[in-house]
């Protein structure tokens, strides 16, 4: 158990929303609950799940994305951006505790109450960035999105895009342990992507180019050590009332997170799950072993100045 339970979960920024469809059939569903539509493990479903994975890794895709890249309202050209319905049954950490879709609103909140002042400390004008859990397939700022390509931050729309089914192949695909940390490691990445729009740093890197070296790789590498500044100071999160979101964390929990950081890395992907040669210079989010070494960075001093992944003369 990670979050308290009695801290106060409710969020107007986070909603769900699911079974796109074909066709621009894109229909809100209320409460976003059990019996959806999506993907299920176990049996077929897996199976194809599986398939989808092991395609996506070798044409050199990397969950955790980032779609779009630049600041450029794209959404306009490329149809509505889905409107979600709010998720009422998140409403406390015991919530999050036993449910994906509360625990994605509840690490964003917590996410909140800390960038709200850090950003502003670091000279980043800070606004709070929308949250979409979906099924299947979702209508973005940056266009549509299915759900194999993981979760993703869109910057037209400042949206974090999670479908909650990932965290399923983020342990049995790619091999985290299954902690709560994992899950939120992944959630802190993409809101680590947000504050990366806020500070200018996304729109500043050239991500024409891939390689363990590249701006691409710079970039990701960056928002995983946002993701350890937001564990340094996880704890000291609140909710509305000035409630403490999170128990301090533990040294399992922090394995948790490094556990996922390391099963995202592109060596990792490339060779153990999809089984194909590893290709460092078609990198685009940095190795297993860089992905730890940010977090890392990140959780230890817990300053954005430590995360300047673009001043390192390495990475
Ligand atoms: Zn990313």
């Amino acid at each position: 158990m990670t979050f308290n339970p009695n801290a106060e979960i409710r969020s107007d920024n986070v909603s769900a929303a699911g079974g796109g469809g074909g066709g621009g059939g894109f229909r809100p569903r209320r409460g976003g609950g059990r019996g959806g539509r999506g993907l299920k493990l176990g049996g077929g479903g897996g199976c194809l799940l599986l398939v989808i994975v092991i395609i996506y890794a070798v044409m050199g895709g990397n969950p955790l994305d980032l779609l779009g890249g630049s600041s450029s309202p794209q959404g306009q050209e490329q149809g509505p951006v889905a409107e979600g319905s709010s998720l009422e049954h998140c409403l406390t950490g015991a919530d999050a505790n036993e449910r994906d879709d509360c625990l994605v609103q509840a690490t964003i909140e917590s996410g909140d109450s800390l960038w709200s002042q850090l950003g502003p400390d670091s000279g980043i004008q800070f606004s709070e960035p929308q949250g979409l859990v979906f099924t299947e397939s979702v209508q973005t700022g940056c266009g549509a999105a299915t759900a194999d390509v993981g979760p993703f931050y869109c910057p037209a729309d400042a949206t974090i895009y999670v479908d909650t089914t990932f965290f399923d192949s983020l342990s049995s695909q790619y091999g985290a342990d299954g902690g709560q940390l994992a899950k939120m490691y992944v959630v802190a990445h993409e809101y680590g992507h947000h504050i990366q729009y806020l500070s200018g740093s996304m729109q500043g890197a050239d991500r024409s180019e891939t390689g363990p070296q590249s701006d691409a790789v710079r970039l990701e590498l960056q928002a995983d050590c946002f993701a350890g500044v937001w564990a340094h100071h996880a704890a000291n999160t609140v909710d509305d009332e000035g409630n403490a979101m999170l128990s301090p964390l533990t040294d399992k929990d922090i394995s948790s997170a490094l556990s996922a950081a390391s099963a995202v890395g592109d060596d990792h992907i490339q060779g153990e799950v999809a089984g194909g040669q590893v290709r460092p210079e078609s990198w685009t989010h940095g190795s297993s072993e860089q992905r730890q070494a940010w977090f890392t960075t990140g959780y230890e001093q817990g300053t954005v100045q430590s995360c300047d992944t673009f001043a390192a003369g390495t990475v």
